[in-house]
């Protein structure tokens, strides 16, 4: 079955119509991208389908359960606990080391210090960027910054990995590196991806595209 269902979105800004009509289903350990022209719905898609937004009508399932139904503390609980995120930029924390700052969801959940860099570190290394751990992320390239976001994402093992334009702010050599690791690691994980690209190019990278133009969806695949 699928693992996230979104039916029917609708989200205002104002008198602007950011989704009108949207649906979306990914299964566990699918990639998908969602693409589409600049300003047509992406991303507040991707936020409503992890809970950041709330839709005005329309629902949101993750694993059976109604996100709408939720409280607040129990949607960040889901989030902290089930999601990842990667953001165009890597939103790392910069006064933390690059292995801290991937330590740091493991940290928030309880792990103790030591067995949360361990963790970190193996997962830089999975990244192929096990040498700059030690380094602020003011001290090395976008394209490592954007390998420790995914190491980030991916260290609580969540079973949804959602990004927002992961390469958008890359040369086109390190995206297609960082989109290679990126989906291998979530294949080797079984994590699901919610990929938003404009770039048919980072699309290539999943196994199904979905169209959204104007806050509508076009997907040939949906189905509850
Ligand atoms: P995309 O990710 O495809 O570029 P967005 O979901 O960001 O599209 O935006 C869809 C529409 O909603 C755009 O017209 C955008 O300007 C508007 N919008 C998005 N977020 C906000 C916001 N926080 N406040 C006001 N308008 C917004
Ligand atoms: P506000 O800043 O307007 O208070 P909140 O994020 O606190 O917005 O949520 C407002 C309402 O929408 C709450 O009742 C919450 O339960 C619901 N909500 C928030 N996010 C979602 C979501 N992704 N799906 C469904 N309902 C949501």
């Amino acid at each position: 079955g699928s693992l996230l269902v979104a039916e029917d979105l609708h989200k205002s800004y104002g008198r602007t119509t950011a989704l009108d009509g949207a649906s979306f289903s990914i299964h566990p350990g699918e990639v998908v991208a969602v693409l589409g022209p600049s300003g047509s719905g992406k991303s507040t898609l991707l936020h409503c389908l992890a809970g950041i937004v709330p839709p005005e009508s329309g629902t949101v399932r993750y694993a059976g359960r109604d996100l709408t139904a939720l409280t607040d503390r129990e949607r960040s609980a889901l989030r902290r606990t089930e999601f990842g995120f990667v953001f165009q930029f890597g939103q790392l924390v910069p006064e933390l080391t690059c292995t801290e700052n991937v330590a740091l969801p493991l940290r928030l959940a309880g792990v103790r210090r030591r067995a949360a860099e361990a963790t970190a570190a193996q997962w830089l290394e999975r990244l192929e960027v096990a040498g700059i751990g030690g380094q602020r992320p003011g001290e090395v390239s976008g394209g490592q910054g954007q390998r420790v976001a995914v190491a980030r994402a991916l260290v609580t093992s969540p079973r949804v990995v959602f990004a927002d334009e992961p390469t958008g702010a890359l040369d086109s050599y390190s995206g297609e590196r960082v989109m290679e690791l990126l989906t291998e690691a979530a294949r080797t994980t079984n994590a699901a991806v919610v990929l938003v690209t404009h770039e048919p190019r980072v699309a290539a990278y999943s196994d199904r595209e979905i169209v959204v133009r104007d806050g509508r969806t076009r997907d040939p695949d949906y189905a509850l």
